[in-house]
C-alpha cells in the first residue's frame, strides 16, 4: 500500500496540513508529522545540539499524527530515521498546504519547502504545496483537490534524484482555477519594514514586519505570473544550486593571489 508522509511548517494544528493529509489518504496510508508550533520562514534547519521529542496527537478524522519540537525538516528526518515505531516504508513526502504562497526567493526561507528538501536528500519523491492566501480563515478545499491531481502524477511518473516539485495554488474555487502551468522561479518583491520599539525597561528591540510580499507578475512563465493569472504553478526544483552561467566567468578570474 502506498504510504505518504505529510509535514508542514505552519504547525500540527494548521488546517492546511489536515486538508493535505486527507487528500494523501485517498492513495493509501497517510502519516502526519508536524512541528508543535508555527515554523514559517524558518528555512532548512536540522536540530543537532538538543534532544527532540515526538508525541502522538489527535488532530481528528482518525489521522495518524505526531508532533515534534523540531523544525519542519526535523519532522521528516525523524520519521524517515525511525523515531515513529513500526512506521512502514515511506513512498512519498508532501508538505503543506502552506498558508501563503512560496514562490521566487521564498524558497530560501520556506519551512514548507525545507521539509521537501529533507525528503529529497533522503531520496524520496517530495512535493511542496502552498495556497496563495495568508489569512487565517483560508479555504483549503480547492488546494486539496489540486494536491490529489499532482500526487497522482508523481506516484505514476516518479521524480529524478535530487529534484522535487513546488506547487502554488491560486486563491480561487476549484472550478475557477484556469488549469496547470509548469513554471520556473520568478522574482518576489519584499516589503519588509523594521519596527523599532522599546521594552518596559527602555531598551530598544526590533521586529521585522511589513506588508505581504508581491512579485514580478508580468514575466510570463514564472510561478508568480502563473498564480497571478489564476493557474496552479508547478515548478520543478533541484537541490543543485550551482550557477552554471557563472562557472566559465569565475574560472577566468585570477586566483593566483
Ligand atoms: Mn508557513
Amino acid at each position: 500500500m502506498t504510504h505518504i508522509l505529510i509535514a508542514n511548517d505552519d504547525g500540527i494544528l494548521a488546517p492546511g496540513l489536515r486538508a493535505l493529509a486527507l487528500a494523501a489518504r485517498t492513495f493509501g496510508k497517510a502519516t502526519v508529522v508536524g512541528p508543535e508550533e508555527n515554523q514559517s520562514a524558518n528555512g532548512h534547519r536540522k536540530t543537532l545540539f538538543r534532544p527532540l521529542r515526538v508525541n502522538k496527537v489527535d488532530i481528528g478524522d482518525d489521522l495518524d499524527a505526531y508532533s515534534t519540537d523540531g523544525s519542519p525538516a526535523d519532522c521528516v528526518a525523524l520519521a524517515l530515521m525511525g523515531a515513529i515505531p513500526s512506521l512502514p516504508k515511506v513512498d512519498l513526502i508532501v508538505s503543506g498546504i502552506n498558508r501563503g504562497a512560496n514562490m521566487g526567493q521564498d524558497l530560501t526561507y520556506s519551512g514548507t519547502v525545507a521539509a521537501t528538501f529533507e525528503g529529497t536528500i533522503s531520496r524520496k519523491p517530495s512535493i511542496a504545496f502552498s495556497l496563495d492566501n495568508h489569512t487565517l480563515n483560508a479555504d483549503y478545499s480547492a488546494s486539496a483537490k489540486v494536491a490529489e491531481v499532482v500526487i497522482k502524477q508523481v506516484l505514476q511518473n516518479g521524480l529524478p534524484p535530487m529534484t522535487l516539485l513546488n506547487v502554488n495554488i491560486p486563491n480561487l474555487p476549484f472550478d475557477q482555477i484556469k488549469g496547470f502551468r509548469v513554471t520556473r522561479q520568478g522574482m518576489r518583491i519584499y516589503n519588509d519594514r523594521l519596527d523599532t520599539r522599546s521594552d518596559p525597561y527602555g531598551r530598544p528591540y526590533f521586529w521585522i514586519g511589513g506588508a505581504v510580499p508581491t512579485g514580478e507578475i508580468s514575466t510570463e512563465g514564472t510561478d508568480v505570473w502563473a498564480v497571478h493569472q489564476g493557474y496552479v504553478s508547478v515548478t520543478p526544483i533541484q537541490l543543485d544550486m550551482t550557477a552554471h552561467r557563472l562557472i566559465d566567468i569565475v574560472a577566468e578570474w585570477d586566483f593566483s593571489g
